[in-house]
C-alpha cells in the first residue's frame, strides 16, 4: 500500500509532469522497466555485480560503543563500505543493465556534489558506454575532487552556465539533452525523484539494502524487525531503500531526517517537509520549498548531498499519512554526530549519514529496543569540512 499504484502514484504525489516531447522516453520506460528488471538473466546480473563488484552484502554492525551511550540497541548498515563510498551505486548498477537492455549507446546525468556523476561515471566504464555528465558550473569549481573522478572514470562533464549554475539548472541541461536524443540516450536519475517510473524503479534497485537488513537482523537478534530504522533524507534514494521490505511493518517506526542547515526558521535549510509546500519538482509532484508564486527556492545544507530543495513522492507520502517520522539535524548537530560516531566507533562517515546519527539524542529509547541507523557513505569526501571543524 505504500509502493506506487498503477498510475504512477503514491497517495496524491508522483506522477509523470512532463514536457509533451519527453513523453515518448518516458513512456517507453514505463512500459518497460518492470519487464525487464523481473527477468532471470537481469536479476543474475545485477545480484552478482552487487556481489562481486559493489561488495555485497555490506556489513549490519552492532555498534557497541553508540549502544552503551544511547540505550539501545543500534546497529548500523553498513553503506560506506559499498564501491565508491556510498549506497548510490546500487541505483547506477541497476539503471545501466536496465540501459543496456534497452539497447542505449550513450548515458546522460546531472550532478550537484558530483557523487551520483561518479557512480553514473563509474558503471559506464563498466559497461564501455558514453557518459555525459551535466553539473553547475559553480558545482564544478567547488567539487573538484569528484569532477576529477570523473574525468579519469572517462566521463565528459558538461558546466551548466545559466541561472543559478547549480544542480537545478544542470537538471534542465540534462532534460534538454533528452530531448534532441531520444533514440540512443538513456538518462539515469540518482535519486527516487523525477517522472514515473522512476522513483518506483531507483526505489526497488536501493530495497536491497533493507532485504539484507532483515536477514541481517534474524540472524543477530532472532527477530527480522526493528523498533527503528533511521535514514538521512535528501531525494530519499538510501532511506527508501532503508525503508521498503519494513514499509508494511507498521510496528517498525520508520525515521526520515532532513537537514535543517542553519536552523528551520534560518532561511538556510533544506528541510523540504518543514518548509515546503505541494508543488511539482522533477516532474513529479511532492513537497517543495518554494515562494508563494512557485519559485524553487535555493537550498543549503552543509553536506552537499542532503542540499536539495524537494523530496521523492513515496516520502511526500509517508509524510503525509504520518507512517514514518520526519526529523531533521541541523549542520552543527550532525557534525557533532559524526565527530562522535569517529570517537565511539572508529567510523567517519559521510556527512549526510551524520544526520542520521544525530536524530540518535532527539529519541527516547528503551533499553531493548533495536535500532538500525542506514550509514549511507563514508567521510573521505567530507575532509575538508571536518579539518575546518578540527582546527576552529
Ligand atoms: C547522495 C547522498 C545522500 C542523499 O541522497 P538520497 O537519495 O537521499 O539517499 C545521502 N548520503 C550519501 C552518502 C550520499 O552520497
Amino acid at each position: 500500500m505504500w509502493t506506487v499504484d498503477e498510475n504512477g502514484y503514491y497517495g496524491q504525489f508522483g506522477g509523470a509532469y512532463i514536457p509533451e516531447m519527453l513523453y515518448s522516453n518516458v513512456e517507453n520506460l514505463r512500459n518497460n522497466y518492470l519487464k525487464i528488471i523481473n527477468e532471470e538473466s537481469f536479476k543474475n546480473e545485477f545480484d552478482s555485480l552487487l556481489k562481486d563488484y559493489v561488495g555485497r552484502p555490506t556489513p549490519l554492525y552492532p555498534a557497541g560503543r553508540l549502544s552503551e551511550k544511547y540505550g539501545a540497541q543500534i546497529f548500523l548498515k553498513r553503506e560506506d563500505l559499498c564501491h565508491t563510498g556510498a549506497h548510490k551505486v546500487n541505483n547506477t548498477i541497476g539503471q545501466i543493465l536496465l540501459a543496456e537492455r534497452l539497447g542505449k549507446k550513450r548515458i546522460i546525468a546531472e550532478t550537484g556534489a558530483g557523487q551520483h556523476g561518479v557512480a553514473t561515471a563509474t558503471v559506464c566504464a563498466l559497461k564501455n558506454l558514453e557518459c555525459i555528465v551535466y553539473m553547475g558550473e559553480k558545482d564544478i569549481a567547488r567539487q573538484a575532487p569528484n569532477v576529477a573522478r570523473m574525468k579519469m572514470l572517462g566521463a565528459k562533464v558538461i558546466p551548466a552556465i545559466s541561472g543559478s549554475k547549480t544542480l537545478k539548472d544542470a537538471t534542465n541541461e540534462a532534460i534538454r539533452d533528452w530531448i534532441n536524443n531520444p533514440e540512443d540516450t538513456y538518462y539515469l536519475i540518482g535519486s527516487v525523484v523525477g517522472p514515473h517510473p522512476y522513483p518506483d524503479m531507483v526505489a526497488r534497485f536501493q530495497s536491497v539494502i533493507s532485504s539484507e537488513m532483515r536477514n541481517q537482523l534474524k540472524e543477530k537478534t532472532g527477530n527480522e524487525l526493528p523498533q527503528y530504522v533511521i535514514a538521512c533524507v535528501g531525494g530519499g534514494s538510501n532511506a527508501a531503500g532503508a525503508f521498503y521490505h519494513f514499509l508494511e511493518d507498521e510496528s517498525v517506526k520508520l525515521i526520515a531526517v532532513e537537514a535543517a542547515g542553519l536552523g528551520i526558521d534560518s532561511g538556510m535549510s533544506a528541510a523540504t517537509t518543514q518548509l515546503g509546500s505541494v508543488g511539482i519538482l522533477h516532474g513529479s509532484k511532492s513537497y517543495v520549498m518554494q515562494t508563494d508564486d512557485g519559485q524553487v527556492v535555493e537550498p543549503h545544507s552543509i553536506s552537499a548531498g542532503l542540499d536539495y530543495p524537494g523530496i521523492g513522492p513515496m516520502h511526500a507520502n509517508l509524510f503525509a499519512s504520518k507512517r514514518a517520522g520526519f526529523m531533521n539535524a541541523t549542520d552543527e548537530e550532525s557534525l557533532s554526530a559524526a565527530f562522535e560516531l569517529a570517537k565511539l566507533e572508529g567510523i567517519i562517515p559521510a556527512l549526510e549519514s551524520a544526520h542520521a546519527l544525530a536524530a540518535l539524542r532527539k529519541i527516547k529509547f528503551e533499553e531493548s529496543d533495536v535500532v538500525v541507523v542506514n550509514l549511507s557513505g563514508r567521510g573521505d569526501k567530507d575532509m575538508d569540512t571536518y579539518m575546518k571543524k578540527l582546527i576552529s
